[in-house]
């Protein structure tokens, strides 16, 4: 209803209502005792190994027995493994327990919150769900105030401040889809932060954002990958000057190399990646040099292959427990994403568990006829066709995929035959592969970009396979 009533107000009052709820949020994230808290996460991140592990356990401890006594799925996980808080003397006991599916929570959300909480302390949400069926979350103001302390702690790394002047490409419907001629940004005064549509970008109409770009001189540029890329290369390829940010930050989506690359290069400024989950049970954030920092004392991170733990450099599911959300208990909550383990020190001297690299969603792989995932299908195959402005796999049958590409001028035949010669080359002879080229690429619901888009069931898929996988 308020999103309706928002598109029929003219553009100077959708700029005032962006600022109102900017202001808003700006009481929600750091209001209360968020610099008390700040100050608490920006110290731990000198602590010891042996130090954060005490920590992280005392932790657990603490939300084990939350969950314990007031929800209903930890009152039935105590008494079924006969668990009480006081038996995990490490952290890594929580192995003991078992995997949380993402179906079991969708199922009856209701089972998971903690009915303790006044409304005051608790908000409840809805995430978009990459399976089409949205799925009920409940988040504590002070589990949300921790994470973005968190995040400050993070914006630290990158070398820029909560104050910096932003430019926020995320999938927030600021600009009515119907509108077709510019202003694609409304302006949030609070948070410093000119927020860019997602929805209207195109050859056409890039010249508008890198001129307001330009104007608005960002110092912190952020938000999905995909947008930010788009903008670069088309602004690459149409000659149009960018403004230089101090840092960009990608989140929301699995960041590309080829993304990466393409950002960097037009804005001439280093992108760090970010990674959260709507669920609001584990975070981590990319150091100067690469690595995604876990913040442990926020969420407990596993990588397990096959329910175990994965090797350094090895690939696995992303397990995590929630330890700073106490208004919703995810317990080794598989949370449908994929990360490579890394190294146990970082020469930025911080001791969290560290992962190298976050694998895309399953809903970025394609199934072929026989059996095989592929993954990172257009990762590559893009990257080295400058005539592409966006591309997008679609698959609705086992034996088949469409390719649909926003050319970037002329996409000669020699090229789409090229194109196609790159893709056989990565998913085989069997699979049969049509090129389409297309005005745009349509956006989900959230704003975000779906590098592939599928219609069969892959996690149905994934469970089912014998471990044949290409990444
Ligand atoms: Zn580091």
């Amino acid at each position: 209803m308020f999103e309706a009533l928002y598109k029929r107000l003219p553009i100077c009052a959708q700029h005032l209502a962006v600022s109102a709820y900017g202001w808003h949020l700006q009481r929600l994230r750091y209001g209360g005792h968020f610099e008390r808290r700040l100050v608490w996460w920006s110290k731990l991140q000198q602590l010891s190994r042996e130090e954060r592990d005490l920590l992280v356990t005392e932790r657990l401890r603490n939300i084990l027995g939350i969950a314990i006594q007031h929800t209903l799925y930890g009152r039935q996980l105590s008494e079924r493994h006969a668990l009480s808080p006081n038996d995990i003397s490490h952290w890594t006991d929580v192995q003991k327990l078992p995997i949380l599916e993402k179906d079991e929570v969708r199922a009856n959300p209701d089972r998971f919150f903690n009915r303790a909480l006044s409304p005051r302390q608790v908000f409840y949400d809805c995430t978009s769900g990459t399976t089409g069926s949205p799925l009920r979350i409940a988040v504590s103001v002070a589990g949300l105030r921790d994470c973005y302390a968190a995040m400050d702690v993070a914006r630290g790394w990158a070398g820029i401040g909560r104050n910096a002047r932003r430019a926020t490409f995320s999938g927030k419907l600021t600009v009515p889809v119907e509108q077709s001629a510019p202003p694609f940004w409304r302006y949030n005064k609070p948070g410093r932060q000119m927020v860019f549509s997602v929805h209207h970008i195109s050859p056409a109409s890039v010249p508008y954002y890198c001129r307001r770009l330009n104007e608005h001189q960002p110092q912190d540029l952020d938000g999905f990958p995909s947008a930010i890329y788009s903008i670069a290369r088309m602004s690459l390829a149409q000659s149009l000057p960018l403004p230089q940010p101090t840092v960009i930050r990608t989140w929301g989506e699995k960041l590309y190399d080829f993304q990466r690359e393409i950002i960097e290069r037009a804005f001439n400024a280093p992108v760090f990646d970010w990674y959260g989950v709507a669920e609001n049970c584990c975070y981590a954030a990319q150091c100067q040099y690469g690595n995604y920092h876990v913040f442990e004392e926020f969420g407990i991170v596993e990588v397990l292959e096959g329910g175990k733990p994965v090797k350094v450099g090895e690939e696995g599911d992303i397990v995590a427990t929630s330890l700073s959300n106490s208004a919703m208990s995810l317990i080794r909550y598989r949370v449908g994403d994929r990360a490579v383990l890394g190294p146990a020190e970082c020469p930025c001297g911080n001791r969290s568990t560290i992962l190298t690299d976050i694998i895309g969603r399953c809903d970025d792989m394609v199934i072929l006829p026989n059996g095989c995932v592929v993954g990172n299908v257009l990762d590559l195959s893009i990257a080295t066709f400058p005539q592409i402005a966006e591309a997008q796999v679609v698959q609705d049958r086992v034996d088949g995929i469409r390719v649909n590409v926003v050319p970037q001028g002329a996409f000669e035949s020699h090229q789409q035959n090229a194109l196609k010669a790159e893709l056989r080359q990565r998913l085989g002879a069997a699979i049969e592969i049509e090129l389409c080229v297309v005005k745009e690429i349509s956006r989900t619901q959230a704003g975000k970009y779906k590098l592939v888009e599928s219609s069969l069931s892959l996690e149905e898929h994934l469970a089912h396979r014998a471990g044949c996988v290409d990444n």
